[in-house]
């Protein structure tokens, strides 16, 4: 046998399809606005690409601690924040007898790591309108850790600030992530609850809201400890995950941050927009604060509504999840895209 027992045996996570040529493209998050035009400008400048990058992204680390008020020493820099997610499973979870918690319908990359990883894990079922009740994540047993994503995906639905804050308060012996994939599309950010407590860390990402899936970069921001133990495993398994083109695209984006929110203005004002014109048309569309919705409808056949805007060359998302397999996630595309979709839909449904 030439592969291991944990690859013969492991299901890997399933990324939305890429096809770019021909279709419109509303599977994968991603941002339908270009990046600020200076990204494309540093990336003109490069050089010295006969030496290694900064392991740590120094010159970056620098730009995210002014963005957002944040020690630069306390700020680790990923290829994408899937490896920054991937790593820190590895840095913060192992022990044998106790879970790893997050809830039920949420990014579908989580129990793929802890699997990876042997970490034994446990969901907690959300309400039938996804909702999150932080008290469900108080007194926990067995429990070593709580990954929560927020905005969540693939429910769209932010939480309060303060529940949680209350989660973070009554777990205050294990990490927390808090994966902020979807924050730039929502209310706020839980940047001073890693000031604050010593056990969470934020992971984002310059995927979504900086227009960036193609660099791969994204980042963390905790306590010393937590990310000098995110520095130590990277160093265990490839020191310069973050290439010279990378460090530079994004330090051109954070630079022009202004022109990052108007594109996220834009996008959640399709977002906005979409979102009435589906309840309009009886579609039950949950309070989106990401760049995509999630839909459902009476006796919706979500299989073949995905099959069928394919077949007209929309992509779309459709989980066969025993949960969810009755609803859509649909990145928000360009107004024009958008329309393109209702369209569509009208003649499908
Ligand atoms: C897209 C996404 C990520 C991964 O982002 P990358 O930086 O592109 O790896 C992480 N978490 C969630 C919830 C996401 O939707």
């Amino acid at each position: 046998m030439l592969l291991s027992k944990k690859t013969l045996e492991i299901r890997e996570y399933t990324a939305g399809e890429q096809l770019n040529e021909g279709y419109i493209k509303l599977n994968s998050n991603e941002n339908p606005y270009q990046p600020s035009p200076l990204v494309f400008n540093a990336l003109k400048d490069i050089n010295k690409l006969n030496f290694y990058p900064s392991p740590k992204s120094d010159a970056l680390r620098h730009e995210l601690g002014k963005l957002n008020d944040f020690v630069e020493d306390d700020i680790f820099v990923g290829n994408g924040s899937d490896e920054i997610l991937g790593l820190a499973f590895l840095t913060y979870y192992n022990q044998k007898d106790k879970d790893i918690i997050f809830p039920d319908v949420t990014y579908s990359f989580y129990p793929v790591w802890a699997d990876l990883y042997d970490i034994n894990y446990r969901t907690i079922a959300q309400n039938s309108d996804f909702s999150i009740n932080p008290q469900d994540y108080f007194n926990l047993d067995n429990c070593q850790g709580i990954i929560i994503a927020n905005p969540n995906a693939p429910t769209t639905l932010e939480m309060a600030y303060e529940d949680i804050e209350s989660i973070v308060v009554n777990n205050q012996d294990k990490v927390i992530i808090i994966d902020e994939a979807y924050a730039d599309f929502g209310t706020y950010y839980c940047t001073a609850l890693a000031k604050k407590y010593q056990n969470v860390l934020i992971v984002r990402t310059f995927s979504k809201g900086w227009s960036l899936a193609g660099i791969r970069c994204g980042y963390a921001m905790g306590s010393r400890v937590l990310i000098e133990g995110l520095n130590k495993i990277r160093d265990c398994f490839n020191s310069y995950s973050v290439d010279r083109l990378t460090q530079a695209a994004a330090i051109a984006a954070v630079k022009d941050r202004d022109y990052m929110h108007v594109c996220i203005q834009k996008v959640i004002a399709t977002r906005e927009r979409i979102s009435s014109e589906l309840r309009k048309r009886g579609y039950t569309v949950p309070q989106s604060k990401t760049n995509f919705l999630f839909i459902t409808k009476d006796g919706f056949d979500a299989r073949s509504v995905y099959q069928s805007l394919k077949e007209q060359k929309i992509l779309i998302r459709h989980f066969n999840l025993p949960k969810i397999k009755n609803y859509l996630r649909i990145t928000i595309g360009t107004d024009e895209q958008m329309d393109m979709l209702l369209d569509a839909l009208n003649t499908i449904v």
